[in-house]
């Protein structure tokens, strides 16, 4: 990794993804640190450029298509391309023990949709190279399929979500339209949803399948055009999200990220992580 590498991240004003524009200009890289606000941005950057860091900035929601648009273009003018993308852009409008779903379309949308939008419009723009080219998104363990607790009640649904052969975006989109539908008619309560942030949980399973779907899809390309994603959680974060009530500092929950947007074992795809160590989803 030299200062020729570029690795874009979403959300990178504050938080976990600030401390992750940080430490991946602190391994030399030149980072892009995207902010959906211009003016924000711009501060969060001068804080890492006045520490001597690689840092460039752009405005990006990953909700806004012309916003993600724009963001290809100045990218393909100015740098020709990426090699790592960090999916941390994320929202979460329950704090502690609450469970409203009242703003569940604007989490599903950022999230999940956002999240596909970046990954979608950024794989175009992923150079070559022998190392493979990286893509991370920050997820969460509330989004685990077979976790014990906080799960899909529904076995079939678990089972064609957790099934490589019967995922598809198809069904992860289908899956996710049916909790909203249920969160618009206020049915959601006996759908058998996670009962545990139940709007943001769904998020994350979303991210989770669809890192999987994405792994085995680009798993055709060939030797030099490898692009490698994975997704991991950063555990329970003192950042605004959680209203700084976490046990793990943001320097602490960008670890995993960092490490594998820059793991040297090339063929680790597909995976959900944790401290630096594999889980399953
Ligand atoms: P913060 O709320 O501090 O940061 C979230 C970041 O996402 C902000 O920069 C925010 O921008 C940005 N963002 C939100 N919506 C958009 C959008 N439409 N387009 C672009 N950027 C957007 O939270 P964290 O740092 O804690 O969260 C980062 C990621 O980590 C999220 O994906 C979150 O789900 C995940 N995570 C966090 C955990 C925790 O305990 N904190 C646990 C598990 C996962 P703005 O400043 O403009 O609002």
């Amino acid at each position: 990794w030299s200062s020729d590498t570029v690795a874009v991240v979403t959300g990178a004003n504050r938080g976990i993804g600030f401390e992750i524009a940080r430490q991946l200009a602190g391994h030399g890289l030149t980072v892009i640190l995207t902010s959906r606000d211009t003016s924000v941005g711009l501060e969060a950057a001068k804080v890492l450029q006045e520490g001597g860091f690689n840092v460039d900035v752009h405005q990006l929601d990953v909700l806004e298509p012309s916003s993600i648009e724009e963001f290809c273009e100045w990218i393909r003018e100015k740098y020709g391309g990426i090699d790592i993308l960090v999916n941390n852009a994320g929202v979460n409008y329950n704090i502690g023990s609450d469970n409203s779903v009242e703003f569940a379309k604007d989490v599903i949308a950022t999230n999940y949709y956002g999240t596909k939008s970046m990954i979608k419009a950024m794989i175009p723009l992923m150079r070559p190279s022998s190392a493979g080219a990286r893509i991370v998104s920050v997820s969460s363990r509330l989004g685990k399929l077979n976790g014990r607790r906080n799960r899909l009640e529904n076995p079939t649904l678990r089972q064609q979500l957790g099934d490589l052969d019967t995922l598809s975006e198809e069904l992860i989109d289908r899956t996710i339209e049916t909790f909203l539908k249920e969160v618009e008619e206020d049915t959601w309560k006996s759908g058998g949803w996670p009962q545990t942030l139940t709007d943001y949980s769904m998020s994350k399973l979303a991210v989770n399948a669809h890192t999987r779907l994405m792994a085995k899809i680009l798993s055709d390309r060939p030797e030099g055009e490898k692009i490698y994603i994975n997704c991991f959680c950063p555990g329970w974060v003192k950042t605004a999200m959680t209203g700084w009530a976490g046990n793990v500092s943001a320097e602490n929950g960008a670890d995993t990220g960092v490490w594998l947007s820059l793991l040297p074992d090339q063929a680790i795809t597909g995976k959900f992580f944790a401290e630096r160590r594999e889980i399953s989803f």
